[in-house]
């Protein structure tokens, strides 16, 4: 009896081979549907060009002639277990033969082994080689065991290898796949023409990937770089793009506050200003007045390097807003920078200022009553704080416009929250990092973009310098000149606590600070780091930022925002701890004023990754080559909510097909999606978990 073809999104259980166990091993691991068994792709292919036989493998002096992973296939000989004299541990050994000569195996502490290893199973095994006493062996490799009944998949010169799913070993997905490829009903072709062209169709692309031909490029498929991988990553963007396209039509549909604005009033908030505005400044702003005038919801995102005068801009939108009646919503990521910001604010608005509430979770009660108090009544129009304005107990008069300071910190539960206190606010969102533009799009998918991309003028360049750490006197000289002249320095510290992880001893920021008192017995020192309670914290920093200690000793706890013009010079201790991103950030400390400023790391290993800080002060160039480096979720530092879950496309490798997808999915929308679209983008956004998002 012949099959009918099934459609892609059939339940696996109609696969004949799998019982209920298994079954519920793949839904455990989030696959209920033959669509979501063939996207997720084998975790690596073993090619058989470069599979060894074991009488090849040969002692170069006292070395491996062979450095590096070998793939070898052999017949089990002899399995043992025994256990260690010294430290009990549980060994097992094993021989491998394959006609040519043999191979030792040894784990350590996998006894469950000697039950499942059989003399007489074929083992396609991968490790790197080392000596031991007798010659050649291979110490806890990874392996697969064939199927006894003639090696499938092993005909071919690629075997893929599968993650192994609770009861569901990795080599029973092979069979699994193959019986869901052979059966699978072509799909209809979604993707607009001009993303499938010269791409291989959807179910040929899955067949390229789960089977791949002899001729394939093995790198290109172990790096995700066919045009079989180039199609599936489309599908998946193309459907986020799009549906991030369709909830920004749909906020554009929505009616937002029309925030009165005049000539007059503008002129008015620019004379409030100290300084003239960059043109990059005056840009954004421009396109905020624009949006807040406009009659729709604003969702904006201000991105701009270190330094480049942010956080004016927003004062400026909230002026707008107070000045026409409304009140405006600042929140910043720690309570430090909430207070920096409350007291620059006051500094700018002068009178102005007596409409300026600052909220705090670390308030005493009754001052916090007597806030929001301030804040209910609309007395306060201008309203700074942390995530304590997300409490129920703050209510606001009219809360028409939100600024988030550092977006990435705050999740989408917090966001949602405050949206709920004021009808539909108009939404600032203003990055401390700048976000290579493949990530803003991704985690910001639906947001408007204003970018600040020049620096205030009068900025003098920064330093850079990289010192290994026995030649740390280097800092401390130059900062011992800085400081001679009267300018203040910080010192960053990655760590409370001594710790011995990781490969080089780490010296703690008591120790730091030892040694900072005895290099400079005669400078006061503040110490500051996140166990500090919010007062004697906001005191320490107060100090240093009245300029009556010379060094500030932190934490990362001064990352963000910290504005002390009159320091010149930073020393960061480890740095091979920080990402890129995160030393750029702590380097935009210095340089505020108009002196010339130092940046001195101070670290023993990662000198080459280090050494981007020295060549380059561009920050976008930065943060591009540390999202390269260390992927998406820990760019953010954190672990961030708001990331698409992808099976196939990976948002580093893949950010020019994601650009070109969201110019697509812009096009399809103006043209009207199909039906059978619809249906498919609601099942792939699913799937994505593309709800949670923005
Ligand atoms: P960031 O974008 O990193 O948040 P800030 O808003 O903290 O930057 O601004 C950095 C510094 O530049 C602050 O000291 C601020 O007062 C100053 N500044 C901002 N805009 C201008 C300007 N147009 N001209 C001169 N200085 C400015
Ligand atoms: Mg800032």
């Amino acid at each position: 009896m012949s099959l009918a073809p099934l459609p892609l999104v059939s339940k696996v259980t109609v696969l004949r081979g799998l019982g209920p166990a298994r079954a519920a091993a793949l839904q455990e691991a989030g696959i209920e549907s033959l669509r979501d068994l063939l996207w997720s792709l084998p975790y690596r292919y073993v090619d058989r060009g470069s599979l060894r036989s074991l009488g090849s493998l040969a002692l170069r002096g006292m070395e491996p002639a062979d450095p590096g992973i070998v793939t070898v296939l052999g017949t089990l000989q002899d399995v043992r277990q025994s256990t260690t004299r010294v430290q009990h541990m549980t060994l097992t050994e094993a021989l491998l033969e394959d006609g040519t000569g043999s191979l030792r195996l040894i784990w350590f502490n996998q006894p469950y082994l000697g039950r499942t290893l059989k003399v007489g199973d074929r083992l396609l095994v991968f490790g790197a080689l080392s000596v031991g006493r007798h010659g050649l062996e291979l110490r806890s490799p990874q392996f697969e065991v064939m199927d006894a009944a003639g090696d499938t998949g092993w005909v071919r010169r690629f075997l893929p290898l599968y993650r192994r799913m609770g009861p569901l070993p990795g080599r029973a997905r092979q069979a699994l796949v193959a019986e869901a490829l052979g059966r699978a009903h072509p799909p209809e072709d979604w993707l607009p023409i001009e993303l499938a062209k010269d791409l291989p169709d959807a179910l040929s692309a899955l067949r390229l990937l789960h089977d791949p031909p002899d001729d394939s490029d093995a790198l290109a498929l172990e790096e995700g770089r066919t045009p079989a991988h180039h199609r599936l990553a489309s599908e998946e963007l193309f459907a986020f793009a799009l549906g991030v396209a369709m909830r920004r039509a749909g906020r554009m549909r929505r009616k937002g506050r029309v925030v009165t604005t005049s000539a007059e009033l503008r002129e008015r908030l620019h004379s409030f200003l100290p300084f003239r505005l960059t043109g990059a400044q005056r840009k954004a702003f421009r396109e905020i007045v624009q949006d807040l005038t406009s009659g729709r919801v604003m969702n904006r995102l201000l991105q701009g390097d270190v330094g480049s005068g942010k956080t004016l801009v927003a004062l400026l939108s909230m002026a707008m807003v107070a000045e026409t009646g409304g009140q405006g919503a600042l929140l910043a990521p720690t309570e430090v920078l909430a207070r920096q910001h409350a007291e620059s604010f006051r500094r700018i608005l002068g009178k102005e200022g007596d409409a300026l509430q600052l909220l705090l979770g670390g308030m005493k009660a009754a001052e916090k009553r007597a806030a929001l108090a301030r804040i209910a009544s609309g007395e306060a129009r201008y309203v700074v704080g942390t995530h304590a304005l997300f409490q129920e107990a703050v209510t606001f008069q009219q809360l028409q416009l939100v600024v988030v300071d550092e977006q990435h910190r705050f999740g989408v539960k917090q966001r949602e929250a405050l949206k709920e206190k004021g009808g539909d606010p108009h939404w600032l969102v203003m990055s401390a990092t700048p976000i290579p533009r493949s990530l803003a799009l991704a985690v910001f998918g639906d947001l408007d973009q204003s970018v600040l991309d020049e620096l205030p003028p009068g900025r003098q360049p920064i330093t850079t310098r990289l010192h290994k750490p026995e030649l740390a006197e280097r800092a401390w000289e130059r900062m011992r000149g800085e400081l001679a002249q009267g300018h203040q320095a910080f010192v960053v510290s990655p760590s409370i606590d001594p710790s011995d992880e990781g490969k080089v001893p780490l010296r703690d920021i008591q120790a730091m600070e030892a040694l900072l008192r005895a290099i400079f017995p005669d400078v006061g020192l503040e110490v500051v780091h996140g166990r500090l309670k919010a007062d004697e914290m906001a005191a320490r920093m107060g100090r240093f930022v009245r300029g009556e200690a010379g060094i500030l000793l932190a934490t990362t706890v001064i990352e963000v925002g910290v504005d002390v013009p009159n320091a010149t010079v930073m020393v960061v201790d480890h740095a091979e701890r920080f990402g890129l991103s995160q030393l750029h950030q702590l380097r935009g400390r210095v340089g505020r004023g108009t002196r010339a400023s130092h940046f001195l790391m101070l670290s023993g290993s990662e000198t080459e990754r280090l050494h981007t800080l020295v060549e380059t002060q561009d920050g976008f160039r930065i943060a591009q080559r540390d999202l390269e480096l260390r992927g998406p979720g820990e760019f953010f530092g954190v672990k961030q909510a708001g990331l698409p879950r992808f099976q196939v496309a990976d948002l580093v490798r893949d950010r020019s097909l994601l650009l070109r997808c969201r110019e697509a999915a812009d096009r399809t929308l103006a043209h009207g999606l199909s039906d059978a679209q619809s249906d498919w983008l609601k099942r792939e956004q699913t799937r994505l978990k593309l709800a949670e998002i923005s």
